[in-house]
């Protein structure tokens, strides 16, 4: 009969395939909260006087990473914690997340910013999917969503940015930018991006090193509601294909999504002596950092919302 690795409980609660533990909830919580605290010691992605910006959707994800962080502020009295939660303007379903969000920080006591892109932006994700446009609706949706948390996050004076990005959405990440020979984002996809000259807010993955599933896992444990319809304008269409392979080859091959973000962190660290993260520069429309001189945000921007205005 399999036991609890940790306490010897008999009610065995998940077994890791990849490492042939199994655990008890309770020891399960613990042992997860504790991986994500070994991962920002490790990468040191917070310093006692942060002021984190944290980006809370009101999916499985973010109410993780917020309730985790909540719990290592109480050991940083000095340390503070804002929410901000980023409205897409995606009718139907951003509107349930956004109460999950506020409930959730309300229970954890924690401070909330909302910002909209319909403000920040003059457009919607719901108008750009209706407007004539060359990308998919995600395309322009998460370069938009990281530019308004940059925003929130500089005008609340926080000092880093964490969000919640997942194993899997890194594994993925590292093998799309792969395929793509996208040197630049290979450069720049990493746990903790830092600009060494201090000019732009370090930007944090906490969650980068547990598999989604264990995220899961971990919400269910802990009794939270979230967000689980999903977006109706979602059709990563090649992500969703590295998905399924990482899925498989990790089923087959337990540790497969650790072996390919692994591979991921040391073409970064290879690729950090030929392309600096110094050589980002400001937007010069915006000031947001970019490897050009004009960031994607304000590219897209720019070629969308004539068009969505004559739409
Ligand atoms: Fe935005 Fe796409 Fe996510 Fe929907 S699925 S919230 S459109 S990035
Ligand atoms: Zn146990
Ligand atoms: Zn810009």
């Amino acid at each position: 009969m399999q036991v609890c690795a940790a306490c010897g409980s008999s009610n065995v609660f998940y077994a890791r395939p990849y490492e042939g533990r199994a655990l008890c909830s309770p020891c399960f919580v613990g042992d997860l909260e504790e991986k994500v605290r070994r991962t920002i010691a490790r990468h040191a992605m917070l310093e006692p006087l942060d002021h984190v910006a944290v980006g809370v959707s009101g999916g499985k994800d973010s109410l993780t990473l917020l309730t985790i962080l909540a719990k290592l502020e109480g050991r940083f009295p000095r340390a503070k914690l804002t929410a901000v939660t980023i409205d897409e303007g995606i009718h139907g379903y951003r509107d349930e997340a956004l109460e999950i969000a506020r409930r959730h920080c309300e229970r954890l006591k924690i401070q909330q910013v909302n910002v909209g892109f319909n403000d920040l932006f003059g457009i919607t994700t719901d108008e750009i999917a209706a407007t004539k446009r060359q990308l998919t609706p995600c395309s322009y949706c998460g370069v938009l969503r990281r530019k308004a948390l940059n925003r929130a996050a500089v005008k609340i004076g926080a000092t880093k940015i964490a969000t919640a990005h997942n194993l899997d959405d890194e594994a993925q990440t590292a093998l799309l930018n792969f395929l793509h020979g996208d040197i630049s984002r290979l450069a720049r996809n990493s746990p903790v991006l830092k600009d060494p000259r201090g000019k732009f807010i370090t930007r944090i993955k906490p969650l980068a090193e547990i598999p989604e599933r264990e995220i899961v896992l971990y919400a269910y444990a802990r009794g939270f509601e979230f967000q689980s319809t999903p977006c109706p304008h979602g059709n990563h269409a090649l992500r969703n294909d590295i998905r399924a392979i990482l899925n498989r080859l990790d089923e087959k091959h337990p540790g497969m999504k650790f072996t390919a973000y692994r591979s991921g962190e040391k073409l970064r660290r290879l690729l950090d002596n030929v392309l600096p993260y110094a050589e980002l520069n400001a937007c010069e429309r915006c000031g947001d950092p970019t490897p050009q001189m004009i960031c994607e945000g304000c590219r897209l921007l720019e070629a969308l919302v004539p068009l969505a205005a004559r739409a």
